[in-house]
């Protein structure tokens, strides 16, 4: 028999989940909250090990043509300038090299734009914003604030990081801000003439604060940017992780910064500003026919880039579960799709939350250890970008099961 899936939230790891599924001959209907599917104008970092689940679903195909492919990860003193580490990345073909793919800076609407059509519209319900969950033994029902309902044999709550899904299982928020907040953007990299080399992935780091960017356009004509502080000290809004500010406050933080700094951030008006939230790990991801993949699951930092790459690992293993020929019961596999995937992403954002302090190290401290950890990363994250979810159901599930 088909089995029916309900995917919640139309993000990237949803997306991803119902793209395989479909591919798997699974009956899949996607429910999103929003009444379009837009996307914010910021870039994200594609790494290798969601590449390579991107590759089997045909959705990479192109991508690169329009993407950028930083030459080197750079980290700088943010007020002097002075370089603290360099390392190549696209140089050489270095990051091929050591993992068959190319590193490459994308626009989130692309790439959101592509798993859409990797889905088909037909089976995305825009306007459904999930309220309620009834589990039984054999389906899950489900209740949308439009007052309909709906049925289904396996959920998957892709809802993000304020995910309903995670806050019916858990009856409260899991997320928890960090103190930090950050402010994004698209610009082009001619409005920072003191941008020497804007085909390069660069940290710039200081006291409290740092400012990431990398191009998201073949050459960097095109950079994304995230300058983060360590500010506000408490979110000051409970229903929104997003809270109003002005270019003039973004810039306020970053005063006697290298001026390739302030002219990154000074190129944007800034009308938002984002909480940066994580989570400590929940107990489980599941409950019943119930899943949770994404930062619904695992709300991390930004700092490895890595929170939509997990996404795209959690959505093939655990659709690749569900379809597998001979993985027993459906709770069977919904376990077995933790047990493969949760130690990970725990790492994971660990590992996000530990760079956190690498990058804002304190005035007047000693930094050579810093520094030192700073050239480790490549060696240190190498696990992290050679991961291949297409193979961590192991052989005997790759083969999708009979449906009809
Ligand atoms: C500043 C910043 C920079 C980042 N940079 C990177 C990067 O470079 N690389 C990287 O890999 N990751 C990055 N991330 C993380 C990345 O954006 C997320 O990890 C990723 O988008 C998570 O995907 P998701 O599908 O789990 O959730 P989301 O993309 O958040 O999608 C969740 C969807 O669910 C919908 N939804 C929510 N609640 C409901 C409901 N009740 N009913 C129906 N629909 C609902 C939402 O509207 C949304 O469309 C960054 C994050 C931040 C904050």
């Amino acid at each position: 028999m088909t089995l029916r899936v309900a995917v919640i939230g139309a993000g990237i790891g949803g997306l991803t989940a119902a793209a395989t599924l479909l591919s798997r001959g699974a009956q899949v209907e996607v429910y999103e909250q929003a009444s379009e599917l837009t996307e914010i104008g910021a870039g994200i970092s594609l790494f290798a090990n969601g590449q390579r689940v991107l590759s089997e679903l045909g959705v990479l195909d192109g991508l690169g043509d329009s993407a950028g492919e930083p030459s080197r990860v750079v980290i700088r003193d943010g007020q002097t300038g002075d370089r603290i580490v360099s390392h190549p990345l696209g140089d050489g073909k270095w990051y091929r090299a050591q993992t068959d793919f190319p590193y490459l800076g994308v626009h989130r609407a692309e790439l959101l734009e592509r798993l859409e059509a990797a889905v088909d519209r037909r089976h995305v319900h825009l306007e459904h914003r999930l309220v309620d969950l009834e589990p039984s033994e054999d389906h899950v029902d489900l209740r949308w604030e439009n007052g309909r309902s709906s049925r289904f044999d396996v959920v998957i709550g892709a809802d993000g990081a304020r995910s309903t899904v995670r806050r019916w299982m858990y009856d409260k928020e899991c997320a928890i801000y960090t103190g930090n907040s950050g402010f994004r953007g698209i610009i082009e990299s001619s409005c920072a003439p003191s941008l020497e080399n804007p085909g390069d992935l660069q940290f710039w780091v200081g006291s409290r604060a740092h400012l990431l960017h990398f191009p998201i356009s073949p050459g960097g004509e095109r950079i994304t940017f995230l300058a983060a502080v360590e500010e506000p000290v408490r979110w000051p809004a409970e229903d929104t992780w997003r809270i109003p500010t002005t270019t003039n406050e973004a810039l306020a933080h970053f005063e006697g910064w290298h001026p390739a700094v302030t002219e990154i951030i000074g190129a944007v008006a800034h009308s938002e500003r984002w909480g940066l939230f994580r989570m400590e790990p929940i107990p489980s991801w599941r409950h019943g026919r119930i899943a949770l993949l994404g930062d619904a699951a695992h709300t991390m930092l930004p700092h490895h880039g890595q929170g939509a790459n997990l996404s795209i690992e959690d959505a093939f293993v655990l659709a690749q579960l569900l379809t597998a020929e001979g993985a027993g019961s459906i709770e069977d596999r919904l376990q077995q799709y933790e047990l493969l995937r949760k130690r990970r992403a725990e790492k994971v954002q660990l590992a996000s939350w530990r760079a956190n302090h690498l990058l804002h190290f304190p005035e007047g401290a000693d930094t050579a250890q810093r520094n030192t950890a700073f050239a480790n990363i490549p060696d240190d994250a190498r696990w992290i970008h050679t991961y291949d979810a297409r193979f961590a159901a192991g052989d005997s599930l790759l083969v999708p099961q009979e449906m009809d």
